[in-house]
């Protein structure tokens, strides 16, 4: 297999291994481009709770301050509040100290215009020529502005929630909820937020020291330990965020994960009964929304894969949900951007209203199992590759705008060249596990004869 290197250095930011590759001189050299591309202007930083985010941030803050830009330090916080401080500090831009979901030695710089959004591929592009032509503002000694520090960074945001849902309904519930926040930036804020919804909360793993007790994906296999505390606890649901607090996944009542895909399923659902409107989701999410947007006559529009071209399609569209099958969540009227904190109002409502369990109301949407892998390609030969698999499904439903989708009458496969490594991505969705098993390896094999 190809080896995967451990700097990243693309559109979606700069991302490393702290102690290897991500060393400081790097981080100054990215926070001057980012000063630079953002004019020497007013730039909000946030961090997630990794041991190296002082580290990180002590060199961004370097990179920044010597392009004469004004920095606002938001210390440790979600991606979703730092998203909502860029807009309501009319910043012009913003830096996310995290690697996500990513294991604890690793680190990542990311990027935000001033509408709280990610950098789209072109802005990105054009941060990266500022990158690599090392043409940075300088500004002399007069120019340095002292930090200004951000004390209160998650009120706003959480207001901004509170007013989106219906507080009195699910306060009237006195929901028993667990959580677990990975010891992430969710650790800060998820408490609060559910103690303002008038829940009990039962939490593990909510001590912001970015001491990982397990991988932050939130994925079932690592949500063991939450899953034992929702049956113990008899909870009415549990939710599990990862490190940055961007993504959510839910546990029903008996203590069995969902799957990170039937977060949004279940938003949407919530979303569309209250506002009919249009969902977007990318074109790896389960098929599952595509029935929940039936159910309420709402019409779904896929784009590709990553956030920035999510909420871009949202906006094209003007939907009123959105968001990717990992568990993110984008609700336009919270934040334009995945938002674990208005995933967990929404869903919190949806049960309020419904009077059902949450097992119960799962048991509504249709339920598909999905099944993904992966399998190593050098990079100048993914493109040829994926261009011979369109040519040999050209006789069925195809979508081309991120990799190859194939719409299957019940199921359907998406493969796509990966963003950060020299992989091609396979995903397949079916009713059943074994004929999203056959669907992969029968590509798998066709793939290993181009
Ligand atoms: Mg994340």
């Amino acid at each position: 297999m190809a080896k995967v290197r451990s700097l990243k250095i693309s559109i979606s930011g700069v991302r490393g291994i702290v102690g290897d590759t991500l060393t400081p001189p790097l981080l100054i050299r990215f926070a001057q481009s980012f000063g630079t591309y953002a004019n020497g202007g007013t730039v909000v930083v946030g961090r997630d709770t990794r041991v190296s985010g002082e580290m990180v941030k002590c060199a961004v803050f370097s990179g920044l301050i010597s392009t004469g830009s004004q920095v606002i330090d938001c210390g440790v916080c979600p991606v979703p509040s730092l998203q909502v401080m860029v807009r309501r500090l009319n910043a012009d831009g913003g830096i996310m100290i995290t690697a996500s979901h990513n294991p604890i030695e690793w680190n990542a710089l990311k990027f935000f215009q001033p509408d709280g959004t990610y950098l789209n591929s072109q802005q990105a592009e054009e941060l990266l020529d500022i990158y690599h032509q090392g043409e940075f503002i300088r500004a002399a000694w007069k120019g340095y502005l002292p930090v200004r520090i951000e004390e209160n960074v998650f009120q706003h945001h959480l207001d901004i929630i509170k007013d989106f849902v219906d507080v009195d309904v699910i306060r009237a519930k006195k929901f028993r909820v667990a959580i677990d926040c990975c010891n992430g930036a969710g650790s800060i804020v998820t408490s609060q937020l559910l103690k303002e919804l008038g829940c009990d909360v039962v939490a593990i793993n909510d001590i912001p020291n970015g001491i990982f007790p397990h991988n932050p994906e939130p994925i079932p296999e690592n949500l063991t330990e939450l899953c034992k505390l929702v049956k113990e606890k008899k909870v009415d649901i549990g939710f599990a965020q990862d490190a940055d607090a961007d993504r959510l996944a839910i546990i029903n009542e008996t203590g069995e994960p969902l799957g990170e895909e039937y977060t949004l399923a279940l938003v949407t659902q919530a979303v569309i009964k209250r506002k009919p409107g249009t969902v977007v989701a990318n074109l790896s999410t389960t098929r599952a929304l595509d029935d929940v947007a039936k159910m309420y006559n709402a019409q779904i529009v896929r784009s590709k894969v990553g956030e920035i071209n999510v909420v871009e399609t949202m906006k094209k569209v003007g939907a009123v949900v959105g968001g990717e099958g990992n568990g993110g969540v984008i609700i336009p009227e919270i934040n334009y951007g995945r938002d674990s904190f208005g995933g967990i109002a929404i869903v919190l409502q949806h049960l309020a209203e419904s009077g059902q369990t949450i097992s119960g109301l799962v048991k509504t949407i249709p339920q598909y199992i999905m099944i993904k892998t992966k399998i190593s390609c050098p990079s100048d030969k993914m493109f040829s590759i994926l261009r011979k698999i369109a040519e040999l499904y050209k006789n069925e439903n195809l979508n081309l705008e991120d990799g190859v989708k194939i719409n299957f009458p019940d199921s359907w496969l998406h493969i796509r060249a990966s963003n950060t490594e020299p992989i091609i991505r396979i995903i397949a969705e079916s009713k059943t596990k074994q004929q999203a098993e056959s669907l992969c390896d029968k590509i798998k094999q066709q793939i290993a004869e181009m």
